[in-house]
């Protein structure tokens, strides 16, 4: 196993160079390299009483996924989180962590936070590029309802 990362401070995101996003509408977040996700996988200490998911709404099995990106298998951190969230790549992007699991991490305390989003992102974006297993759709049981919204609760619903 990897030593562990104790630095203080989270890997940078990388981002667009401004003279090149002055001229485009994409994404200004670029996202983790695998190197990247790796390292910021390395500051997360496993913590047996897993702080970081008290913080989280939808109660995400955080130190499990980060140990599989830990590993290299990114596959299997998606498997980890789409058990508990069906929408990791819009989470990673929007959901307030910095109030949520990442105000609870231990490594916050003397330093950054794991950068828990950017691996929820990195992991749902290498799952979109690579996967190409198809998912399955569920057999109807014949009922019909309406959704009412389409935020990330509406959206899991439906
Ligand atoms: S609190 Fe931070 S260091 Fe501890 S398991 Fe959660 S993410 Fe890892």
């Amino acid at each position: 196993m990897a030593k562990a990362n104790m630095s203080l401070t989270r890997n940078a995101m990388p981002v667009q160079d401004a003279k090149v996003r002055a001229h485009n509408f994409d994404e200004v977040a670029l996202g983790y390299t695998e190197e990247q996700a790796i390292d910021e996988a390395n500051r997360c200490l496993n913590c047996k009483n897993m702080p970081c998911v008290d913080g989280c709404p939808v109660k995400i099995h955080i130190p499990e996924f980060i140990s599989k990106i830990k590993e290299g298998d990114f596959e299997g951190a998606y498997q980890i989180i789409t058990k508990s969230s069906s929408l990791p790549a819009v989470c990673g992007r929007v959901c307030p962590q910095e109030t949520q699991c990442e105000s609870k991490c231990v490594r916050g305390i003397k330093g950054e936070s794991v950068g828990i989003g950017r691996l929820e992102r990195f992991v749902a974006d290498w799952h979109n590029t690579f996967c190409t297993e198809e998912p399955v759709k569920p057999t109807s049981n014949g009922h019909r309802v309406a959704i009412v919204g389409s935020g990330p609760s509406g959206l899991t619903c439906a």
